[in-house]
């Protein structure tokens, strides 16, 4: 993971500068990915049409529930380690794990107040 630049803000939208391990996905990582996750759900499922019973549910199922979760890993852009800095809030010395960056905003907490405070990353060249 790099160390970016990156900034908190509050609720009342006081922006605080932070540095974060950030490891950006590209958008051809991200497909390749979630293609990845996708055919294995289809072949996990068509392991399961052999099998009494089991043959209902599982070969549509599963493929089913790979393609949601093959969804969800297409729109992750980055994933965000350790956030250092200072609480905007408290003044205490943070060091917060972070996440997965995707379109929704991500959320963090002081550990020290609980303050909620957003994640916001510098748009990539991706
Ligand atoms: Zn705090």
């Amino acid at each position: 993971m790099a160390s970016e630049a990156a900034q908190l803000r509050t609720r009342d939208g006081t922006l605080v500068p932070v540095t974060a391990e950030v490891a950006r996905r590209s958008s051809s990582m991200r497909a390749l990915r979630a293609g990845g996750l996708f055919v294995g759900g289809v072949l996990l499922g068509a392991a399961f049409i052999p099998v009494p019973g089991i043959h209902l549910i599982a070969p549509w199922l599963i493929p089913l529930l790979a393609l949601f979760i093959a969804l969800y890993v297409n729109r992750i852009v980055a994933m965000v380690g350790t956030v250092e800095g200072t609480c905007p809030s408290c003044d205490a010395a943070m060091s917060i794990d972070g996440g997965p960056v995707s379109d929704e905003a991500l959320w963090l907490r002081c550990p020290s107040c609980r303050t909620p405070l957003e994640f916001l990353l510098e748009a990539g060249d991706d």
